[in-house]
């Protein structure tokens, strides 16, 4: 099986394995037990945040362990959200292609009468700072902008974006849960007020994230409880999966520049030989792109058919995100990017890992252009562009 859904989730790795096996069997005192044993799982707990702020420059104080990258940005935005309302300011920005995890946190904040804008992120996946600048009022209380987008790669100019938002006082939040263990994260240097990440994306266990918050911000209970994560997230934490996250981020933060420059050149190659079968077109910027990312567009073909035969071959793909595929709605990134519906069906996503190989690599680049030659011979509308009753868009 060759497995390129990264963006979706990632394989557990060994060390992250091994991290989490002392506390998947002996070890599984609660750390909130006043005995040598729950005292050894709270010791864990206490070094595996040491460890994460430490990958993020922040303070250990700074970091409350969720159960992912959803309920770190809902609550996240929904405590934005409560501070901004405490001051009457209830404008909220973002941007058009965010992952659902914030855009559906959202849509519950407008029915509740707050006002959000939702910034444009042109044709190559990225803000406009013009924009975010001239969108901030007096009422707006967070911007929330993702660091990088989970379906085309693209980043964002986060310390840009944070030093606008410090000049104007207004709380930022990134949900960094694709760039975290892929780019360069510093809190601290770029200005980052709140963030969200999630172990899944790299190389960590499932159902395990992080919500970093600025010191002073007063977070809102998603979960009532005890007094775990200083009272602001209740129930007993997930010490393994606490322990492997902090190893697979400490794995990341060192083999980061590696591992990127391996999957650039693989994800240049892609781009490069796919990019020749005619009537294609990349999504997103082709430079300013998560280096494991390759997406892109084949006119005259259904993606999910493309997905299917992709599947018989042996590769494990994407048409974008996890969440929106099963569903016949196009993806609303590449429709925020300006795809027309009918080419954003025909979407491939491509995303690397570590353990990706050139021979994997060099497979899907003979693969691909065989299966969408073949399901364009059985379009009926490609058949209608090739005999020109249709134009072309790519
Ligand atoms: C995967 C993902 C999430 C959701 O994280 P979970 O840990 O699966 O809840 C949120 N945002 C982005 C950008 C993601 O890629």
């Amino acid at each position: 099986m060759i497995y390129l859904d990264n963006a979706g989730t990632t394989e557990l790795s060994k060390s992250a394995l091994d991290a989490m096996m002392p506390y998947l069997t002996r070890e599984y005192g609660n750390a909130s037990s006043l005995h040598s044993s729950g005292q050894r799982s709270k010791e864990a707990l206490e070094t595996a945040r040491e460890d994460i702020a430490k990958c993020l420059n922040a303070s250990p104080r700074e970091i409350y362990f969720t159960s992912g990258g959803s309920e770190s940005d809902n609550q996240a935005i929904l405590s934005a959200a409560e501070l901004g309302a405490k001051k009457n300011k209830k404008h909220i920005i973002s941007s058009k292609f965010e992952h659902h995890a914030v855009l559906h946190t959202l849509k519950k904040l407008e029915k509740q009468g707050y006002k959000v804008t939702y910034l444009d992120v042109y044709e190559n996946g990225i803000i406009h700072l013009d924009d975010l600048e001239s969108a901030i009022t007096e009422e707006t209380c967070l911007v929330t902008i993702m660091f990088a987008n989970n379906e085309i790669g693209t980043i964002q100019p986060i310390k840009e974006i944070g030093e606008i938002c410090r000049k104007h006082g207004v709380l930022f939040h990134t949900d960094a849960v694709q760039a975290v263990g892929h780019i360069n994260v510093d809190v601290k240097d770029q200005c980052i007020d709140m963030l969200s990440l999630s172990a899944h994306k790299f190389h960590g266990p499932k159902g395990i994230g992080v919500l970093y918050a600025k010191q002073g911000i007063l977070l809102t209970n998603l979960i009532e409880g005890g007094a775990q994560e200083r009272g602001r997230r209740g129930g007993t934490e997930n010490i393994a999966g606490i322990v492997g996250m902090a190893q697979a981020l400490k794995d990341a933060v060192k083999e980061l520049d590696e591992v990127s420059k391996q999957e650039t050149k693989l994800r240049d190659k892609l781009i490069e030989s796919l990019g020749k079968i005619p009537h294609s077109s990349l999504n997103g910027d082709a430079k300013l792109r998560l280096s494991n990312n390759f997406n892109m567009c084949f006119e005259g073909i259904e993606g999910e058919s493309l997905l299917l035969l992709l599947d018989d071959a042996g590769i494990c793909a994407s048409s974008g995100s996890a969440c929106t595929s099963g569903s016949l709605d196009p993806s609303h990134v590449l429709l925020a990017i300006g795809r027309p519906h009918e080419v954003a069906h025909g979407s491939l996503r491509l995303t690397l890992s570590k353990y990706t190989t050139e021979e994997e690599i060099d497979y899907v680049i003979k693969k691909v252009p065989e299966v969408v030659e073949y399901l364009r011979k059985m379009s009926p509308v490609w058949d209608e562009l090739e005999k020109g009753k249709k134009q072309h868009i790519l």
